[in-house]
């Protein structure tokens, strides 16, 4: 790293820790993923113009039409999870990388799925540069999921589906917890749903609106 962006990243560390007590006013109250959102440098996940907005709660672009997910959904969705330190999580949609990131200081590992060479490329650099060393990049259709690496302890969904993709809930262990955003191309409802003894629970967790999952299950391209 140049000294340059060595001070570029120190001084956004008050922005960030703004950003997390914000998050914590506005209700997030997860201690371990509030603390896992103030060691991600989401500035450096971002195009070097964005990066002045980057502790905003506010969803970005990072090309190929696709968004960096805002702070507050990131930290929500992650909360939805309720991650030990022994699991294992899938998330389709890595995009910029951010989420992926949040997910790797909660869990043992984090295998993510992208559809965009481009992106995924982008994203395994961007990971490497922060030292992030337990997440894996895969490309894909993550809408058939993983078979090869399942059952997850969670599953985590960053790109709105149509329903949520039947082989996802095939590959979430028992116990498992799977978080997507369900609804039409304009909105969504944020699902978990709980594998349990007695089948799968289903719980609404709000409205939400993310970009398109884009594969076999989701929406056509
Ligand atoms: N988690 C990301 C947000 C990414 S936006 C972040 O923190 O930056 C959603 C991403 O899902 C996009 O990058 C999009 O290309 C990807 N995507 C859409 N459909 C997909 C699919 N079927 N499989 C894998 N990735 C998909």
């Amino acid at each position: 790293m140049t000294i340059r962006a060595a001070l570029r990243r120190d001084t956004f560390a008050p922005q960030r820790r703004r950003m997390v007590e914000r998050l914590a006013k506005a209700g997030l109250c997860d201690a371990r993923v509030l603390a896992a959102l103030e060691t991600v440098p989401r500035h450096q996940l971002l195009p070097e113009a964005l990066q002045v907005q980057a502790y905003t709660d506010t969803a970005l672009p990072i090309g190929d039409g696709q968004t960096i997910s805002a702070p507050g959904i990131v930290g929500l969705m992650t909360a939805a999870l309720a991650l030990r330190s022994e699991d294992r999580v899938l998330e389709i949609g890595t995009g910029s990388g951010y989420q992926s990131a949040v997910l790797s200081r909660l869990a043992a590992q984090v295998i993510s799925v992208e559809r965009l060479p481009g992106l995924a490329a982008r994203a395994r650099r961007s990971l490497d540069t922060l030292g992030v060393a337990n997440v894996v990049v895969h490309l894909g259709d993550g809408s058939l999921g993983r078979p090869a690496d399942a059952p997850f302890d969670a599953i985590l969904v960053t790109a709105g589906a149509p329903a949520i993709p039947p082989p996802l809930l095939e590959q979430l262990a028992p116990g498992g917890r799977l978080v997507a955003p369900i609804g039409t191309r304009e909105e969504q409802r944020l699902f978990r749903v709980r594998r349990t003894e007695r089948g799968l629970v289903r719980e609404n967790l709000g409205r939400c609106r993310f970009v398109d999952l884009v594969g076999a299950n989701g929406w056509a391209a």
